[in-house]
């Protein structure tokens, strides 16, 4: 039931109108019952400007205190009278008033009606970023980088128990709009927003919020374990981007054949000797491991410094390798089955050398299996059915003209090849002949086409992350404010052309 504005009694003089209502001690009052409460203001004669500040000045000995307009730097301060208007019950400032607190409160609550997306909000990026691991994966895989084979079915098992977590999702989601749909008939009209009630409101919306703070953490503790899953992958997958990188810079020199399969390298290691039945070229290289044998690599020649292979040995040859006892030894001897091959460098590359002989001579273990690559592959997961879940429930929760600002959506409108334009211009119901009305509607039309557009962008900005939550917030409800007033102004003159 409406209540009107004109009936509403001040809770002092029992008369209406009150016109104020007061955040802290919640009561109603009117003009005339406000205290007026007098204060001394200085402001600056010259600009009336009523910034200024007191400057030191230093004569001899004297130290004495001027006022100066920050402004104009004039001097002339003069002193006013300021009156301030005081709630009557609780003296403070904080009163807000009734008609606009109705409309806060019902944008407010326009506000948490958003919140149902947050679902979505969530999840999506999510998805992209499973999905990119996933190319990434998969990018290393077809290029030949098998080793790591955890990085597959650790993937596999997120999308795989993605459906449980759409599913809890959704069950937040539900339960959030039974909040919200309690509430609806209360806050969805401006005019509705009983005043004697907001106190009980106020408490109704804190509910909300609370409400809407909770589904938004469970949502985030459900992913919680996909982003440790997700930095799980980062380092394996750096790691083999290091090496995809080292044979591919190198990969003329290297020339692997069809089903050799690169394995890992090490760069900047010293090859000091071989025995004479190998007599090997020695020298600083990199050394590249794959499947099939071990391929030494480096620069030769002082100026030009071309790439070139010091030699080769394959895996079949190679019997084991080891680190040379002694604390202060840095080399380190891999045995072949014609001689012995010496290296020397820093203890922590020789130790890496010796731990990838032996990964390599038992390279099928550390290697993923065909299978896996081909089910990661073919895994997809979808937010259509939370998308339309979301819609149908904003939809059956607000009016329509509300649906657009939910419904365009510029980050979703990239998947669908459908492009929704929001409908900008709602229909007037008779020609007007009267020019100027037209023209002011014309010019209403405008500034709400203009503040949707401004809408639309600050949402593709915050959620790209270039503007920082409170701001969005801020700057929203400021613009969907004006959107209001627009959209009031524009209903009222198409009743009347
Ligand atoms: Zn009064
Ligand atoms: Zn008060
Ligand atoms: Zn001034």
């Amino acid at each position: 039931m409406e209540v009107q504005a004109e009936r509403i009694l001040c809770a002092f003089c029992k008369k209406p109108m009150a016109l104020y209502f007061c955040l802290e001690c919640k009561s109603l009052f009117c003009e005339n019952c406000a205290h007026i409460e007098v204060r001394d203001y200085n402001f600056c004669g010259e600009c009336h400007s009523t910034d200024l500040r007191e400057l030191k000045e230093r004569k001899g000995d004297q130290e004495t205190i001027k006022v100066v307009c920050l402004d104009c730097r004039s001097a002339q301060i003069k002193t006013g009278k300021k009156k301030t208007q005081l709630c009557p019950a609780c003296e403070k400032k904080s009163f807000k008033n009734i008609s606009k607190y109705q409309h806060y409160l019902h944008m407010q609550y326009y506000e948490f009606c958003k919140q149902l997306l947050i679902a979505l909000d969530l999840l999506y990026p999510f998805v992209k970023k499973m999905d990119w691991y996933r190319d990434r994966v998969l990018t290393l895989r077809d290029q030949g980088y098998f080793i790591y084979p955890l990085l597959e079915s650790k993937l596999l098992e997120a999308y795989l128990s993605f459906d449980t977590i759409k599913q809890k999702a959704l069950e937040r989601e539900s339960h959030y709009l039974s909040n919200l749909r309690q509430y609806v008939l209360e806050f969805l009209k401006k005019k509705q927003i009983n005043p004697y009630k907001f106190k009980e409101y106020m408490e109704k919306l804190e509910t909300i919020e609370l409400e809407s703070s909770l589904y938004r953490r469970s949502i985030n503790k459900l992913l919680e374990r996909y982003t440790e899953l997700f930095a799980e992958l980062e380092g394996p997958l750096n790691i083999l981007d290091f090496y995809r990188e080292r044979f591919e810079n190198w990969k003329e020199v290297l020339n692997l054949s069809m089903k050799e399969v690169p394995l890992c390298n090490l760069p900047e290691i010293d090859c000091t000797g071989s025995s004479s039945s190998l007599s090997l070229k020695t020298g600083r290289g990199h050394l590249f491991f794959t499947n099939k044998r071990i391929i030494f690599v480096g620069k030769k020649g002082l100026v030009s410094k071309s790439a070139t292979k010091f030699f080769e040995l394959p895996i079949s040859k190679i019997v084991d390798c080891k680190v040379d006892k002694g604390i202060l030894s840095r080399k380190a001897l891999l045995k072949t089955m014609n001689g012995t091959v010496k290296f020397s460098g820093d203890k922590k590359i020789l130790t890496t050398l010796v731990k990838y002989i032996d990964f390599m001579k038992d390279w099928k273990n550390h290697c993923v299996r065909e299978n896996h690559i081909e089910d990661l592959r073919r895994c997809e997961v979808s937010l259509a059915d939370i998308k339309r879940k979301v819609d149908r429930d904003i939809q059956g929760l607000l009016p329509s003209k509300y649906h657009q600002l939910f419904t365009v959506r510029p980050r979703f409108r990239a998947r669908s090849k459908r492009v929704i334009r929001p409908r900008i211009i709602p229909r007037i119901r008779n020609q007007s002949n009267n020019p100027a009305l037209l023209k002011k509607i014309d010019a209403l039309k405008r500034e709400k086409y203009a503040l949707l557009r401004t809408i639309e962008a600050l949402e593709a900005k915050f959620r790209s992350g270039g503007i920082p939550k409170e701001f969005y917030l801020q700057k929203y409800r400021t613009l969907t404010g004006e959107l209001y007033q627009v959209d009031t102004k524009l209903d009222e003159l198409n009743g009347t052309a």
